[in-house]
C-alpha cells in the first residue's frame, strides 16, 4: 500500500507526523483542473490551489506543452556568465509589467526573501551606511528559512527557533479599514530606530499565513512614504498575493507609492515548478556596480537559479494572463464568490467575512480545540480540500474554477455547518 510506504519513508512538511495515526494521508494519482484524484479514484477539489501556487488548474495543457517544448531544447544551465532566451524574455516582461528595472532570481519564496534582506543590508553598506535590522509587521509570514522566519511573526512556526534569529523590530499590523493607529506606531518606531533599519518588509493587502488578515491599501501608501522619508527601504513580499490573487496583477498596483523590492514566487509558474524573483530599480542595482576590487558585488547564488523549464512555465503563465483576460474574468468570478459565500452568514458562529480579489475568508467562533482540523476532515468527506488556518476557513481556488464548482463548495460547507456544534 502506498500510504504505508509513504509513512515508512517520508517526513511531511508542516506536519506533526503522529497526527497521521488518525488522519489519513492521501496519495494522489493524477490531477486535472481543480480536481485531484486518489488511487481509489476519489476526487478532491483543490480549494486552496495546492498551497496557493496553482493559478490555471492542474496539468493545465498550455503550461504542460510549454514545458514539454522546452524540455527537448534546454533543461537547465548555470546563470552566472551564461543566460538563455526564456529568462531574458521573462525578465523583460516582468520589468515592463511592474515598472521595475532588474530581476534577480532564486528558486523558492523563502530564498527570495533571504535575497531581498541581504540585498537591502548590502545596499546600505555599499552606500557607506552600517545598518543591520529589519522592520516587519506583527502577524506576518515570510517563509521558513532563518532570515525569513526572523522577520515573520506566526508563533506556531517561529517560537521554537527564536534563539537563532536576526535582530529585528516589529510594528503593529492594520486590519480591515482602520490604519491610523498603526501608522502612528510605525512612525514612532521609525523615529526611534530608522538609523539601524535597512528595510521594512511587508505582505501587501493580505497577511495570508497570518489567518488571511486583510487591510486597506492606503496603509501601504502612507507606510512607504514614511519609510522613504526616514531612509528605510520597503520590501513587498507578494509571494502569495502576486499574479492576480488580489484582483490586480500585483497587489502593488493598488498603491500610488512603490516599494524598493518586489518579491514574487508561488503563482509565477502556475504551480508547476519552483521559481522566485526579486525586482528592483536600477538605483539599487547601480549601488553594486563597481570595479571588482571594491567588493561591492552581490555574490549570492542558488544552483537552480533561473531554471529553463520553470522559466518556460512562467512565460506561458504571462501569455495566459495576456491572451485570456484573466484579471477581468477574475473580477466577475470574485463577485460570484462573494455572493455565494455571504449566504453562509446565516450561521451565527461564522464571523469576519472578508474578501480581496480571489481570496475569500471567514472565522469560526468555537470552543472545540482544533476546530479547523475538524472542518478539514468533514470537508474531505465532501470532496473538498480545504486547509483552515487555525479557526480561519479560506477559499483561494485556481482561477479556472467554474461557477457550478463554487456553488458546490458553498452548499457542501452549508451541510457541514448545519451539523456543526460550535
Ligand atoms: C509561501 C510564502 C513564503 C515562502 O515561500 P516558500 O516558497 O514556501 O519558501 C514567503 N512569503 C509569503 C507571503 C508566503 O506566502
Amino acid at each position: 500500500m502506498l500510504k504505508e510506504l509513504d509513512l515508512l519513508y517520508l517526513w511531511h512538511p508542516c506536519t506533526q507526523m503522529k497526527d497521521h495515526e488518525k488522519i489519513p494521508l492521501i496519495p494522489i494519482k493524477k490531477a486535472k483542473g481543480v480536481w485531484l484524484y486518489d488511487f481509489d479514484d476519489k476526487a478532491y477539489m483543490d480549494c486552496i490551489s495546492s498551497w496557493w501556487v496553482n493559478l490555471f488548474g492542474h496539468c493545465n495543457p498550455r503550461i504542460s506543452n510549454a514545458i514539454k517544448a522546452q524540455l527537448d531544447k534546454l533543461e537547465h544551465i548555470l546563470l552566472a556568465g551564461f543566460s538563455h532566451e526564456g529568462i531574458i524574455r521573462l525578465s523583460q516582461r516582468l520589468c515592463h509589467l511592474s515598472g521595475f528595472e532588474k530581476c534577480f532570481y532564486a528558486d523558492n519564496g523563502s530564498s527570495i526573501i533571504e535575497v531581498a534582506l541581504k540585498m537591502s543590508f548590502h545596499y546600505h553598506l555599499n552606500k557607506g551606511k552600517k545598518k543591520n535590522k529589519f522592520l516587519s509587521l506583527t502577524n506576518s509570514y515570510h517563509g521558513e528559512t532563518l532570515g525569513a522566519l526572523s522577520v515573520g511573526d506566526v508563533k506556531l512556526y517561529k517560537e521554537t527557533y527564536s534563539p537563532l534569529f536576526l535582530e529585528g523590530l516589529s510594528t503593529k499590523a492594520p486590519s480591515g479599514k482602520d490604519y491610523e493607529e498603526e501608522l502612528k506606531i510605525l512612525k514612532s518606531t521609525l523615529e526611534k530606530h530608522a538609523n539601524s533599519l535597512c528595510a521594512f518588509i511587508i505582505e501587501p493587502l493580505v497577511q495570508c499565513a497570518g489567518n488571511m488578515n486583510m487591510y486597506h491599501p492606503n496603509f501601504l501608501d502612507e507606510a512607504i512614504k514614511l519609510c522613504h522619508h526616514f531612509g528605510v527601504q520597503v520590501i513587498f513580499d507578494e509571494i502569495a498575493v502576486g499574479f492576480g490573487r488580489t484582483g490586480k496583477l500585483f497587489a502593488m498596483d493598488y498603491c500610488r507609492e512603490k516599494p524598493d523590492y518586489l518579491c514574487l514566487s508561488k503563482g509565477i509558474t502556475g504551480g508547476f515548478l519552483p521559481l522566485a524573483v526579486v525586482l528592483v530599480k536600477n538605483e539599487i542595482y547601480n549601488a553594486f556596480y563597481a570595479p571588482y576590487e571594491e567588493n561591492k558585488a552581490f555574490l549570492h547564488s542558488h544552483s537552480y537559479t533561473g531554471n529553463a523549464l520553470a522559466t518556460a512555465a512562467a512565460n506561458e503563465v504571462l501569455n495566459i494572463f495576456e491572451e485570456e483576460n484573466i484579471v477581468e474574468k477574475n473580477a466577475i468570478l470574485s463577485l460570484f464568490i462573494k455572493e455565494k459565500f455571504e449566504t453562509l452568514k446565516e450561521f451565527k458562529f461564522l464571523t469576519n467575512f472578508r474578501q480581496r480579489g480571489m481570496i475569500y475568508a471567514f472565522d469560526i467562533k468555537s470552543e472545540i480545540p482544533r476546530a479547523g482540523l475538524l472542518i478539514y476532515e468533514k470537508a474531505l468527506q465532501k470532496k473538498l480540500l480545504l486547509r483552515p488556518l487555525g479557526n480561519t476557513i479560506y477559499f483561494m481556488p485556481p482561477y479556472v474554477i467554474s461557477k457550478e464548482e463554487i456553488s458546490y463548495v458553498v452548499e457542501s460547507l452549508r451541510e457541514i455547518f448545519k451539523e456543526f456544534n460550535p
